[in-house]
């Protein structure tokens, strides 16, 4: 076959330990014989980070500003132990943190769903995408112990010191207690705000938002009224066309629903909800090794990435010589999912059917009884093969193959 050629290069970030490994053999397997891949390489493996000082971080960064389409493999994010293994001059941020900050971008994280592999929850049919505003709140909080009596207040100085604002939070009379101070930015808010409805238009999927606003009736009202502002403003038309909503309701109200719904539609929280509400769609999904993550700022860049890490464990058996079962699905998904969207913005269709078809493939190989080992524990499926990292992605590119006879 001709290989399907490309006008804009896709902005790929490479990573670290078993996920790196993996990385190769999906290009050499599964893309480069189909794909006449235009990529801007960047090494986010940690070795590459710590001899450039993290500047092939905020390079990459600006390369996804720059074409719009980025896809990332899973890096370390480098503690104590880490410097100590790879020498490192200095225990450099996380890669996904420092993006994250320069598209001011709100990750979206949604289970991959394949026959044989049921959710726990048995209505959940489709997809269930969580939106996790990742600043503010009790993340940057501070905190008292009272052990005294006492009085606290909740102070506003502007600073130009014309109209302080002052508040009693409590009185503590008979014995102490805690105190707790939280914050958000409108700038904030509506990136996240922003970001949410341009990712429910690019995958065509309704929108909930759910805050407290009739208990916080400034702090969490604030953000029903910016979603709720910004939707008026510059997206009910669009979603009209588009043919998707977007519902506000309470967050328990969210909560129940969610648990009668059928999935497909991406559910926006703040950030402690996120961090809740995200783990238990994950487990009850099934699997971590079955989690695409997006990044996706206001101005509608893209990063697409696994939801895991770089599965350390497996990479130092790896390492030893001995072979793996590592799970490549999330990572076949991100390059899928990049791939389809470049597709879609440079109108390549040949672009976005040989997406689909790699995770159509993917799935068809895990539907027919071959699989790594993490999904035989979870599959119902019977007459189950396991099979190792390599011996995997060869099948998946048997299925592939099927596509391009
Ligand atoms: P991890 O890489 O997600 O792996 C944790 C465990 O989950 C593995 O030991 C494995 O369990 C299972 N697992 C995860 N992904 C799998 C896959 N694809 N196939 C099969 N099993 C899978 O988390 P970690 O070991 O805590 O972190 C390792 C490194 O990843 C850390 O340095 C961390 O900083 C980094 N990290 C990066 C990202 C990112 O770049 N987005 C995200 C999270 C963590 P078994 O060992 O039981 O098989
Ligand atoms: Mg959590």
């Amino acid at each position: 076959m001709d290989k399907i050629k490309m006008t804009t290069p896709i902005v790929e970030m490479d990573g670290d330990e078993m996920t790196r490994v993996l990385w190769q053999w999906i290009k050499d397997e599964l893309i480069l014989p189909f794909v006449d891949l235009k990529s801007e390489y960047y090494d986010l493996g940690l070795v590459s980070r710590n001899d450039t000082d993290d500047q092939i971080t905020i390079d990459a960064a600006n390369a996804i500003k720059k074409y719009g389409v980025g896809v990332k493999c899973a890096t370390i994010t480098p503690n104590a132990d880490r410097v100590k293994e790879y020498n490192l001059k200095e225990m450099w941020k996380s890669p996904n943190g420092t993006i994250r900050a320069m598209l001011d971008g709100t990750v979206f994280r949604a289970p991959i769903i394949v026959n044989g592999i049921k959710p726990c929850v048995r209505n959940w049919v489709k997809p269930i995408t969580i939106a996790r505003h990742a600043y503010g709140d009790v993340y940057k909080n501070s905190e008292i112990r009272v052990t005294k009596e006492g009085i606290a207040k909740l102070i506003f100085e502007p600073a130009n010191l014309d109209s302080k604002e002052e508040q009693l939070i409590f009185e503590f009379k008979d014995g102490g207690g805690v105190i707790q101070g939280m914050h958000n930015t409108d700038k904030s808010i509506t990136s996240f705000a922003k970001s949410c409805f341009e990712y429910a238009l690019s995958t065509k999927q309704d929108l909930w938002f759910a805050t407290k606003d009739t208990i916080s009736k400034i702090y969490d009202h604030t953000f029903k009224d910016i979603f709720n502002e910004i939707f008026e403003k510059e997206y009910k038309d669009k979603f009209e066309k588009a043919g998707i909503t977007f519902f506000y309701t309470l967050i328990d109200d969210a909560v129940a629903r969610v648990m009668k719904a059928e999935g497909g539609f991406i559910w926006a929280c703040k950030n402690y909800d996120g961090d809740v509400m995200s783990d238990m769609i994950s487990s009850a999904f099934g699997s971590l090794a079955m989690m695409t993550s997006v990044l996706v700022s206001p101005q509608g860049y893209f990063e697409y990435e696994a939801a895991h890490g770089t599965v350390q464990k497996h990479y130092y058996k790896y390492n030893n010589g001995e072979t793996t079962s590592t799970n490549s699905v999330a990572t076949i998904f991100a390059w899928a999912d990049a791939l389809i969207k470049r597709g879609e913005l440079d109108s390549i269709s040949d672009l976005v059917e040989y997406g689909n078809n790699l995770k159509a493939s993917t799935l068809e190989t895990i539907e027919s009884g071959y699989m790594t080992k993490d999904l035989k524990l979870i599959s119902s499926l019977e007459n189950i093969t396991a099979l190792d990292s390599k011996e995997f992605i060869l099948k998946i590119k048997e299925n592939l193959d099927k596509y391009y006879k």
